[in-house]
Protein backbone atom coordinates (compact mmCIF):
# COMPACT_ATOMS: atom_id res chain seq x y z
CA UNK A 1 0.00 0.00 0.00
CA UNK A 2 1.69 3.08 -1.07
CA UNK A 3 1.51 6.27 1.13
CA UNK A 4 -1.42 8.64 -0.50
CA UNK A 5 -3.64 5.31 -0.16
CA UNK A 6 -3.36 5.21 3.76
CA UNK A 7 -6.14 7.12 5.45
CA UNK A 8 -5.58 11.11 6.08
CA UNK A 9 -5.30 9.84 9.83
CA UNK A 10 -2.68 7.06 9.20
CA UNK A 11 -0.66 9.85 6.70
CA UNK A 12 -0.81 12.69 9.33
CA UNK A 13 0.82 10.68 12.16
CA UNK A 14 3.46 9.09 9.77
CA UNK A 15 4.08 12.75 8.55
CA UNK A 16 4.57 13.76 12.31
CA UNK A 17 6.64 10.29 13.36
CA UNK A 18 8.91 11.48 10.24
CA UNK A 19 8.85 15.14 11.02
CA UNK A 20 10.36 14.12 14.52
CA UNK A 21 12.62 12.04 13.35
CA UNK A 22 14.16 14.64 11.29
CA UNK A 23 14.63 16.47 14.75
CA UNK A 24 16.78 13.81 15.96
CA UNK A 25 18.53 13.54 12.78
CA UNK A 26 19.58 17.49 13.36
CA UNK A 27 19.83 16.61 17.12
CA UNK A 28 22.52 14.19 16.33
CA UNK A 29 24.48 16.10 13.42
CA UNK A 30 24.44 18.69 16.13
CA UNK A 31 26.24 16.47 18.74
CA UNK A 32 28.46 15.52 16.54
CA UNK A 33 29.58 18.84 15.53
CA UNK A 34 30.15 19.63 19.12
CA UNK A 35 32.18 16.89 19.49
CA UNK A 36 34.60 18.53 16.56
CA UNK A 37 33.94 22.15 17.07
CA UNK A 38 33.06 21.58 13.28
CA UNK A 39 31.35 19.95 10.51
CA UNK A 40 29.08 20.53 7.27
CA UNK A 41 26.39 21.13 9.88
CA UNK A 42 24.69 23.41 7.32
CA UNK A 43 24.06 20.79 4.96
CA UNK A 44 23.30 18.43 7.43
CA UNK A 45 20.61 20.22 8.79
CA UNK A 46 19.64 21.26 5.28
CA UNK A 47 18.87 17.35 4.36
CA UNK A 48 17.82 15.72 7.35
CA UNK A 49 14.04 15.83 6.26
CA UNK A 50 15.51 14.26 3.04
CA UNK A 51 17.56 11.68 5.51
CA UNK A 52 14.31 11.22 7.40
CA UNK A 53 11.93 9.97 5.24
CA UNK A 54 14.51 7.35 3.68
CA UNK A 55 15.89 6.08 7.12
CA UNK A 56 13.00 7.13 9.64
CA UNK A 57 12.74 3.39 11.58
CA UNK A 58 9.55 1.61 10.80
CA UNK A 59 8.59 4.72 7.92
CA UNK A 60 11.34 5.03 5.78
CA UNK A 61 11.33 4.21 1.89
CA UNK A 62 14.60 2.28 2.44
CA UNK A 63 13.68 -1.44 2.89
CA UNK A 64 16.71 -2.47 5.08
CA UNK A 65 17.63 -5.15 8.28
CA UNK A 66 19.20 -1.94 10.63
CA UNK A 67 21.32 -4.90 12.65
CA UNK A 68 22.23 -6.46 9.57
CA UNK A 69 23.65 -3.54 6.89
CA UNK A 70 25.25 -6.38 4.21
CA UNK A 71 22.05 -8.02 3.98
CA UNK A 72 21.66 -8.92 0.06
CA UNK A 73 18.53 -7.74 -0.12
CA UNK A 74 18.96 -3.94 1.61
CA UNK A 75 18.03 -1.32 -0.64
CA UNK A 76 21.67 0.64 -1.49
CA UNK A 77 21.88 4.38 -0.88
CA UNK A 78 25.22 5.70 -2.35
CA UNK A 79 26.02 9.51 -0.24
CA UNK A 80 28.56 10.68 -3.16
CA UNK A 81 28.82 13.70 -1.24
CA UNK A 82 31.37 12.86 1.57
CA UNK A 83 31.44 15.13 3.62
CA UNK A 84 27.83 14.59 4.26
CA UNK A 85 29.02 11.71 6.40
CA UNK A 86 28.13 13.69 9.15
CA UNK A 87 24.29 14.11 8.07
CA UNK A 88 24.25 10.04 7.15
CA UNK A 89 25.86 9.00 10.26
CA UNK A 90 22.79 11.11 12.64
CA UNK A 91 20.49 9.25 9.94
CA UNK A 92 22.03 5.18 10.79
CA UNK A 93 21.87 6.36 14.21
CA UNK A 94 18.41 7.21 14.22
CA UNK A 95 17.42 3.93 11.85
CA UNK A 96 19.47 1.59 14.62
CA UNK A 97 22.36 0.57 12.11
CA UNK A 98 24.83 2.80 14.55
CA UNK A 99 24.61 2.81 17.75
CA UNK A 100 23.76 6.03 19.38
CA UNK A 101 26.44 6.16 21.62
CA UNK A 102 28.74 5.85 19.38
CA UNK A 103 28.06 9.36 17.38
CA UNK A 104 30.23 10.88 20.16
CA UNK A 105 33.08 9.67 18.45
CA UNK A 106 33.00 11.61 15.58
CA UNK A 107 35.98 12.59 13.75
CA UNK A 108 38.19 10.88 16.19
CA UNK A 109 41.19 8.59 15.63
CA UNK A 110 39.67 4.63 15.82
CA UNK A 111 36.50 6.15 15.16
CA UNK A 112 34.35 4.44 12.51
CA UNK A 113 32.98 7.55 11.93
CA UNK A 114 35.55 9.54 10.15
CA UNK A 115 34.65 13.01 8.78
CA UNK A 116 34.51 12.07 5.13
CA UNK A 117 31.94 8.98 4.28
CA UNK A 118 34.50 5.54 3.59
CA UNK A 119 32.66 2.26 3.30
CA UNK A 120 35.38 0.15 5.05
CA UNK A 121 34.43 2.75 8.16
CA UNK A 122 31.50 2.64 8.60
CA UNK A 123 28.58 0.13 8.54
CA UNK A 124 25.79 1.21 6.04
CA UNK A 125 28.11 3.64 4.29
CA UNK A 126 27.95 1.75 0.76
CA UNK A 127 30.82 3.67 -1.08
CA UNK A 128 33.68 6.00 -0.01
CA UNK A 129 32.53 9.48 -1.24
CA UNK A 130 34.30 12.46 -1.75
CA UNK A 131 35.92 12.72 -5.27
CA UNK A 132 32.49 14.10 -6.24
CA UNK A 133 30.73 13.39 -9.02
CA UNK A 134 30.64 9.32 -8.65
CA UNK A 135 28.15 7.96 -6.94
CA UNK A 136 25.27 8.02 -9.88
CA UNK A 137 28.02 5.80 -11.89
CA UNK A 138 28.15 3.89 -8.77
CA UNK A 139 24.62 3.61 -8.82
CA UNK A 140 24.08 2.56 -12.31
CA UNK A 141 26.35 -0.69 -12.12
CA UNK A 142 24.72 -1.66 -9.02
CA UNK A 143 21.41 -1.38 -10.71
CA UNK A 144 22.38 -3.63 -13.41
CA UNK A 145 23.89 -5.98 -11.41
CA UNK A 146 20.61 -6.40 -9.16
CA UNK A 147 18.61 -6.37 -12.41
CA UNK A 148 20.75 -9.56 -13.73
CA UNK A 149 20.62 -11.37 -10.53
CA UNK A 150 16.99 -10.88 -9.98
CA UNK A 151 17.31 -8.79 -7.05
CA UNK A 152 14.71 -6.26 -6.67
CA UNK A 153 16.22 -4.13 -4.20
CA UNK A 154 16.49 -0.52 -5.34
CA UNK A 155 19.73 1.68 -5.62
CA UNK A 156 19.66 5.60 -4.62
CA UNK A 157 22.02 7.94 -4.80
CA UNK A 158 21.94 11.05 -2.75
CA UNK A 159 24.13 13.96 -4.56
CA UNK A 160 24.34 17.89 -4.57
CA UNK A 161 23.66 20.73 -6.90
CA UNK A 162 27.58 20.73 -6.78
CA UNK A 163 28.02 17.22 -8.50
CA UNK A 164 25.37 18.43 -11.25
CA UNK A 165 28.64 20.50 -12.26
CA UNK A 166 30.12 17.02 -12.57
CA UNK A 167 29.90 15.16 -16.88
CA UNK A 168 30.97 11.65 -14.95
CA UNK A 169 27.11 12.34 -13.55
CA UNK A 170 25.61 13.49 -16.80
CA UNK A 171 27.37 10.19 -18.53
CA UNK A 172 25.97 8.17 -15.90
CA UNK A 173 22.12 9.65 -16.10
CA UNK A 174 22.70 9.03 -19.55
CA UNK A 175 24.11 5.14 -18.98
CA UNK A 176 20.72 4.65 -16.74
CA UNK A 177 18.40 5.86 -18.87
CA UNK A 178 20.09 3.61 -21.83
CA UNK A 179 19.31 0.19 -19.75
CA UNK A 180 16.18 1.96 -18.53
CA UNK A 181 17.08 1.48 -14.69
CA UNK A 182 13.80 2.17 -13.04
CA UNK A 183 15.55 0.46 -9.99
CA UNK A 184 17.84 3.64 -9.75
CA UNK A 185 16.73 6.98 -8.33
CA UNK A 186 19.01 9.94 -8.08
CA UNK A 187 18.40 12.50 -4.76
CA UNK A 188 19.53 15.68 -5.48
CA UNK A 189 19.96 17.80 -2.84
CA UNK A 190 19.44 21.60 -3.99
CA UNK A 191 21.27 23.80 -1.59
CA UNK A 192 22.00 26.25 -4.13
CA UNK A 193 25.04 26.23 -2.91
CA UNK A 194 28.65 24.22 -3.50
CA UNK A 195 32.46 24.90 -2.35
CA UNK A 196 33.51 27.48 -4.49
CA UNK A 197 30.19 29.57 -4.14
CA UNK A 198 26.77 29.63 -5.02
CA UNK A 199 25.52 27.84 -7.33
CA UNK A 200 24.46 30.30 -9.94
CA UNK A 201 27.82 32.03 -9.61
CA UNK A 202 29.68 28.99 -10.01
CA UNK A 203 27.92 26.95 -12.88
CA UNK A 204 24.20 27.62 -14.20
CA UNK A 205 22.50 24.47 -13.56
CA UNK A 206 19.05 25.41 -13.87
CA UNK A 207 16.59 24.13 -15.04
CA UNK A 208 17.55 20.72 -13.51
CA UNK A 209 14.17 19.45 -14.32
CA UNK A 210 14.09 19.88 -17.63
CA UNK A 211 17.84 18.55 -18.12
CA UNK A 212 17.15 15.48 -15.84
CA UNK A 213 14.08 14.79 -18.21
CA UNK A 214 15.94 15.49 -21.82
CA UNK A 215 18.26 12.62 -20.41
CA UNK A 216 15.20 10.36 -20.36
CA UNK A 217 14.69 10.48 -16.66
CA UNK A 218 11.08 10.94 -14.37
CA UNK A 219 11.61 13.90 -12.82
CA UNK A 220 9.83 14.97 -9.40
CA UNK A 221 10.76 18.49 -8.03
CA UNK A 222 9.66 18.88 -4.59
CA UNK A 223 10.42 21.23 -1.22
CA UNK A 224 13.09 19.09 0.45
CA UNK A 225 11.99 20.44 3.94
CA UNK A 226 8.28 19.60 3.55
CA UNK A 227 7.73 16.09 4.69
CA UNK A 228 4.45 15.94 2.92
CA UNK A 229 5.86 16.84 -0.31
CA UNK A 230 8.75 14.40 -0.45
CA UNK A 231 6.23 11.06 0.55
CA UNK A 232 4.19 12.10 -2.58
CA UNK A 233 6.95 12.72 -4.62
CA UNK A 234 8.58 8.62 -3.71
CA UNK A 235 4.96 7.74 -4.15
CA UNK A 236 5.50 8.63 -7.91
CA UNK A 237 8.58 7.25 -8.43
CA UNK A 238 8.10 3.59 -6.91
CA UNK A 239 5.01 3.69 -9.53
CA UNK A 240 7.53 4.08 -12.35
CA UNK A 241 9.06 0.56 -14.38
CA UNK A 242 10.97 1.60 -17.55
CA UNK A 243 13.31 4.58 -16.45
CA UNK A 244 15.23 5.81 -13.87
CA UNK A 245 13.97 8.66 -11.99
CA UNK A 246 14.99 11.78 -9.97
CA UNK A 247 13.69 13.12 -6.63
CA UNK A 248 15.23 17.02 -6.52
CA UNK A 249 14.57 18.30 -3.36
CA UNK A 250 15.21 22.21 -2.74
CA UNK A 251 16.33 22.52 0.35
CA UNK A 252 17.41 25.35 3.06
CA UNK A 253 21.04 25.20 4.61
CA UNK A 254 20.86 25.13 8.38
CA UNK A 255 16.93 24.24 8.46
CA UNK A 256 15.70 24.19 11.69
CA UNK A 257 17.91 26.60 13.69
CA UNK A 258 17.02 29.78 12.48
CA UNK A 259 20.46 31.65 13.70
CA UNK A 260 22.01 29.43 11.11
CA UNK A 261 19.40 29.17 8.52
CA UNK A 262 20.08 33.40 8.68
CA UNK A 263 23.92 33.25 8.88
CA UNK A 264 25.56 34.14 5.31
CA UNK A 265 25.80 31.17 3.60
CA UNK A 266 29.03 29.22 3.16
CA UNK A 267 30.02 25.90 2.59
CA UNK A 268 32.01 24.93 5.94
CA UNK A 269 29.32 27.30 7.85
CA UNK A 270 31.58 28.19 11.23
CA UNK A 271 29.67 27.87 14.25
CA UNK A 272 31.45 29.43 17.81
CA UNK A 273 31.91 26.86 20.97
CA UNK A 274 29.14 28.77 22.27
CA UNK A 275 26.29 28.19 19.60
CA UNK A 276 25.96 24.64 19.44
CA UNK A 277 23.83 24.38 22.68
CA UNK A 278 21.77 27.19 21.67
CA UNK A 279 20.88 25.50 18.57
CA UNK A 280 20.28 22.35 20.22
CA UNK A 281 17.52 24.60 22.14
CA UNK A 282 16.17 26.17 19.18
CA UNK A 283 15.11 22.74 17.24
CA UNK A 284 13.57 22.33 20.36
CA UNK A 285 11.52 25.66 20.53
CA UNK A 286 13.41 26.99 23.11
CA UNK A 287 14.17 30.79 23.68
CA UNK A 288 16.69 32.15 24.96
MG1 LIG B 1 25.04 22.22 -2.82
Amino acid sequence: MTTTALPTTARAAKIARLEAAATRIRHHALTMGEVQGQGYIGQALGVADVLAVFYGRGDGELRLRPEDPEWDGRDRFLLSIGHYAIALYAALAEAGTIPLAEIETYGSDDSRLPMSGMASYTPGMEISGGSLGHGLGVACGMGLGLRHRGNPARVFNLLSDGELDEGSTWEAAMACAHHGLANVTAVVDVNGLQADGPTPGVLKTEPVTEKWRAFGWHAVRVDGNDVDALLAGLDEIRDQTTSPSVLICDTRTGRGVPFLESREKAHFMPVAEHEWAAAHDALDGVQR
